[in-house]
């Protein structure tokens, strides 16, 4: 049995030294060298004393951040990837839920790192390549090696303002490769080219695929998602086999046609995840490329990437929706009514998740994880975890789980999971704000603002908003109030305030 995902590493390594594991725009690594620059990092913060404890890693994508993870890992810590792009602010309070107990970053992004002012906390990456690699000490952070220890933490949106850091252990991660290994029969043949970045679990399966099969997987540059048919060409030339995608990046390739001229044949999985894949992005891809198999992918990273899958197996009608499919095996789906008893065939209810690939939790978040991870409420006979998707769902004819709607103001924009009240937090905090509430629009694809306040701020709210949210957190639509309605609970009425976008989108027609 795998109890660290370093196995896989170092099982590939015995196995094809020289085979190129990782590659980015500028070098390619080969198994063995990715060992040895993983180990040589162990070594270096092994010597900081900081054995159990998060590192946080101001990641880009590249070798450099890929490598220090694995390197964190043969610490005996776990790695918290922080996006670079990200702004410092949220930075801060990532590195204030984690506390961590060093900060690794490259050189060449020494602004951002200056600006968090951890001075004592803060490491070059360059730094710990230097180290020598002490394999004495490597072994005895193995030899103490559990597979319930966290691996990574991944941070989501949060509904109270503050995201959340989701836990993984290595037994999540070894069971979620294992199950995709077997059902989709990937062997050391796969080429993957990974699209999500490193601070985004959809990154993961690509990683630590790639180790597990001792496959090849290429870190495709960001500045090829604008230019589509580069990006078609750049599959082609790299003979990929297996493109695990957040479900907007293929949607951006249809948008832009970026199949019509190139088509990179070597594809045989198409899989993506994240949202709902439209169905007319489904029959671009399909039309393109006959040849290849599709998978729609579904779960949130609290369950470890994914926890069911659909394997097209029929054609759909353009106003049909595809179907998420079944559980993995070793995992279990249960569908839950406003009663907490399985909800009856048909019937909509909420998609709870049981198995080995449910993450640990927030960290240092208690409240957050127990109302989230829950006592399966079937049965009170032992602990027997279940985690509450807040995703709502119902069996078809054909028993495939269908994906129906969310239960609260949870959103996927631009492929990010967003809750809305975190932007409503950021918003209610500026002084001239009364009041303020945020809808989508599903329609236009907006996050819609609206606030109740002295007079217009449009140009304040986001100036401030710029400073504390990523980008794509911050509304594409301003519409300032005088009074915002109010509902028969004295709460903001937001279906009123999505009716009235509604109408807009209607007048528009
Ligand atoms: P994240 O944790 O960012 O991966 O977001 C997880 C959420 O994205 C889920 O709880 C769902 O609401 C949504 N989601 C993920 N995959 C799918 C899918 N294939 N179809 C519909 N919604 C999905």
């Amino acid at each position: 049995m795998v109890c660290n995902v370093l196995e896989y590493l170092e099982q590939a390594g015995e196995k094809y030294p020289d085979k190129c594991a990782f590659a980015d725009t500028t070098k390619r690594m080969s198994y063995t060298e990715v060992v040895d620059t993983a180990r040589r990092i162990g070594s270096g913060i092994l010597k900081r004393g900081i054995q159990g404890r998060p590192v946080v890693v101001i990641a880009d994508r590249d070798l450099e951040s890929l490598m220090s993870f694995f390197g964190i890992v043969y610490a005996g810590s776990f790695y918290v990837p922080v996006d670079k792009a990200l702004p410092v602010e949220r930075m801060k309070t990532i590195i204030q839920v984690m506390d961590p107990g060093l900060i690794l970053y490259q050189g060449k992004d020494s602004k951002v790192a200056e600006q968090l002012g951890e001075t004592d906390k803060i490491l070059t990456i360059e730094e710990l390549l230097e180290s020598d690699i002490d394999h004495e000490a490597l072994e005895q952070v193995r030899a103490e090696h559990l597979s319930t220890l966290p691996l990574y933490i991944m941070f989501t949106s949060g509904s109270t303002g503050v995201p959340k850091g989701v836990v993984v252990s290595h037994g999540s991660v070894v069971d979620l490769v294992e199950q995709f290994t077997r059902s989709f029969c990937f062997d050391e043949n796969e080429i993957f080219a990974n699209q999500a970045p490193f601070d985004f679990d959809v990154s993961v399966k690509d990683i630590y695929l790639t180790i597990k099969n001792a496959g090849t997987m290429y870190i495709i540059p960001k500045s090829m998602f604008i230019m589509p048919k580069k990006l078609m060409q750049y599959l082609e030339e790299n003979k990929v086999t297996t493109i695990i995608w957040a479900a907007s990046a293929l949607g951006v390739v249809a948008t832009f046609k970026g199949l019509d001229k190139i088509k990179p044949l070597t594809l045989k999985n198409i899989m993506f995840s994240g949202e709902v894949l439209p169905m007319k992005v489904l029959h671009y891809w399909q039309a393109n490329l006959s040849q290849a198999a599709y998978v729609n992918l579904y779960g949130p990273t609290e369950i470890t990437c994914n926890c069911t899958y659909y394997k097209v197996d029929r054609e759909f009608a353009i106003d049909e929706v595809l179907p998420i499919g079944n559980a993995f095996f070793n995992t279990e789906i249960l569908l839950l009514d406003e009663n907490n008893q399985k909800a009856a065939p048909g019937q909509v209810g909420e998609i709870c998740v049981r198995g080995e690939s449910l993450a640990l939790g927030y960290y240092n978040n208690r409240e957050a994880t127990e109302k989230a991870f829950c006592q399966n409420p079937l049965h009170d006979f032992y602990r027997d975890m279940i985690y509450r998707t807040g995703d709502m769902g119902f069996y078809n004819e054909k028993g495939e789980l269908v994906f129906a709607s969310r239960k609260d103001h949870q959103i996927k924009h631009m492929g990010h999971r967003i809750e809305l009240a975190e932007i409503e937090i950021q918003v209610n905090i500026l002084e001239f704000i009364k009041k303020c509430c945020c809808v989508y629009d599903d329609k236009r694809e907006k996050i819609v603002l609206f606030y109740e306040s002295d007079g217009e701020h449009e140009v304040e709210i986001i100036e401030e908003l710029q400073k504390k949210l990523p980008k794509y957190m911050c509304p594409n639509r301003m519409i300032y109030m005088e009074k915002i309605p109010m509902n028969s609970h004295e709460k903001m009425d937001r279906v009123k305030l999505k009716k009235m976008l509604g109408e807009e989108a209607y007048a528009e027609k």
